[in-house]
């Protein structure tokens, strides 16, 4: 069998601060795979320029001229870390045999990259970076991420535990993941669903150790509640749930009231009208809300916007 091409994909907003370091560090790893035997020569490093500000497509230009190895696209405009990484994707697979998925601020430890192939050559389609650890994290992150994890889970919605997208996929796994054509990206909660063979090999995540996170924590809630819409209906099932119980409990209260009028103590009413007011116009608000999401991603997939837009792609104009 050939050697394995295999293109590492990194999608990158505004990173100039941690590009020449992360440039030098991916190289030398690969040029150590190749030397190994374990990669072909043709493999390379992708950088994904998600329409940064700053001057990270130049540096991405400039990595690519001086050496092979580099390569890049970059996006008409900024669309996001999903849609940035899924254009690399789908790009990369197109010349490699496998592709590794990882960001640009090397909090991922690449030295697991050598198990991910070692399990890839043993069969597996898709191999799951997991950490072992969260003790690089705020305790702030550590918290809302497991917290949303377990959400997830509770919801019904398959992900990997402590895995985000560091991750090795084949070539016919990403032509599987291609035929998901859905808008709302929640890559983690999609890859599993592309089935095949997986595995998972745990790696400690170190601190970004340069530039900022550009997850806020707005950013991180929307990314919960897209991931949760995408993947799960179980939110409108239990609000369902909820009118049918509040439903019954008012049938139980409507006969407590007749009893209490007919037996001639009726009270003037005002707290328990009070409370049933404000108790119901939430719930109904509530409700509409959790509903309001679905018929938004609705109205989003059935416009079918392209995911992404490629402006330059480094590859076509090499070759
Ligand atoms: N990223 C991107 N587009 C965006 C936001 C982030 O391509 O709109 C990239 C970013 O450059 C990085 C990766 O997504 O390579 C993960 O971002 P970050 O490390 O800031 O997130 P965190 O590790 O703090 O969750
Ligand atoms: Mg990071």
């Amino acid at each position: 069998m050939d050697n394995t091409i295999l293109y590492i994909v990194i999608p990158c907003y505004n990173e100039q601060e941690v590009l020449h370091a992360t440039a030098k560090m991916l190289s030398d790893k690969m040029t150590a795979l190749v030397q190994s035997g374990k990669t072909s020569p043709d493999s390379k490093i992708m950088f994904v320029n998600d329409g940064s500000k700053d001057s990270s497509w130049q540096i991405i230009k400039d990595l690519h001229n001086q050496n092979n190895i580099f390569t890049g696209i970059s996006l008409s405009r900024n669309r996001g870390h999903q849609n940035a990484l899924l254009a690399g994707l789908m790009t990369a697979k197109q010349y490699a045999d496998a592709v590794i998925s990882m960001d640009a601020d090397m909090q991922d430890d690449i030295e697991v990259i050598d198990k991910f192939i070692e399990a890839y050559l043993n069969g597996n389609d898709v191999v799951y970076g997991v950490r072992s650890s969260r003790q690089s994290d705020t305790f702030f992150k550590r918290n809302t991420a497991l917290a949303f994890y377990r959400l997830m889970n509770w919801l019904g919605a398959e992900t990997i535990y402590n895995h985000a997208d560091y991750r090795l996929m084949s070539k016919r796994a990403l032509q599987g993941l291609e035929e998901f054509k859905e808008v709302n990206l929640f890559l983690r909660g999609l890859v599993p669903m592309v089935g095949y063979t997986s595995t998972t090999v745990e790696y400690e995540r170190k601190e970004r150790f340069a530039g900022e996170s550009k997850y806020p924590l707005k950013k991180m809630l929307a990314f919960a509640i897209d991931g949760i819409t995408s993947l799960s209906i179980k939110p409108i099932t239990l609000i369902t749930k909820l009118g049918l119980i509040i439903f019954l409990l008012s049938l139980v209260a409507l006969v407590w009231v007749l009893v209490v009028k007919f037996t001639g103590h009726a009270q003037t009413g005002w707290s328990s009208i009070l409370v049933s007011i404000w108790m119901l116009g939430g719930l109904q608000l509530l409700a509409i809300g959790v509903i309001g999401e679905y018929i938004g991603k609705i109205y989003k997939e059935t416009k079918q916007r392209p995911r992404y837009i490629i402006a330059e792609n480094l590859e076509e104009a090499t070759n």
